[in-house]
């Protein structure tokens, strides 16, 4: 691991971008990735935030607008996955994974953000041995969040930081539901 890092460091000469994961059932995996958005555009970091299965804008997306180094793409289908995803949410899914990974390639970001890509992989939606070459051919620098229930242990085992959201309690079980600016 430190070996790895060292190398990396030296062929790039701009810093060594690692891997976080932030998984687990409690609330604060999307808002946890949107504030290292926040404070990398603080810094002049360049931001791609990729949402998987989420089709639809929510509150962030207005705010996040107004910051210039930060771009959000999404690559979900119009509808909630409940138990079994379409062959539209398969075939966004699927497309996401190909222009983030050119996009890692390109240079423009220094972090890129894949929202729910755990979850994504959860449901079958795109291969995790794809996502896995994706972020290990990334240049050096580069620094990914991967973000979602369910991380598998393939994907833990590939980052160098994993967080695990607990629940310790949670206001959805007495019936609140996504609210906007707070989850949505
Ligand atoms: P946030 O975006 O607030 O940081 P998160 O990314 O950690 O949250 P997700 O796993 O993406 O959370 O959950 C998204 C939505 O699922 C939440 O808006 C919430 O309403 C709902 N939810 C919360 N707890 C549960 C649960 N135990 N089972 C099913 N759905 C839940
Ligand atoms: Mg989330």
């Amino acid at each position: 691991m430190q070996k790895t890092s060292i190398m990396r460091q030296g062929e790039t000469g701009r810093g060594i971008g690692y891997v976080h994961v932030y998984t687990g059932n409690g609330k604060g995996k999307t808002t946890a990735a949107l504030g290292l958005a926040l404070r990398a555009s603080g810094a002049g970091k360049r931001v791609l935030v990729a949402q998987f299965l989420k089709g639809r804008a929510s509150s962030e997306h207005t705010a996040l607008k107004q910051l210039k180094n930060i771009a959000v793409q999404q690559f979900g289908g119009a509808s909630f996955i409940v138990k079994k995803p379409s062959a539209v949410d398969c075939r966004c899914a699927r497309k996401g994974l190909k222009t983030i990974e050119r996009a890692i390639g390109s240079g423009t970001y220094d972090l890129v953000i894949l929202d729910e890509a755990a979850v994504a992989v959860y449901f079958g939606l795109f291969s995790e041995v794809r996502l896995l070459e994706i972020i290990k051919n990334r240049p050096a620098y580069v620094e990914i969040v991967v973000t979602g229930r369910k991380a598998s242990k393939r994907l833990i085992g590939a980052a160098d930081l994993v967080t695990e959201m607990k629940e310790v309690k949670h206001y959805f079980h007495a019936g609140v539901g996504s609210r906007k600016g707070i989850e949505d």
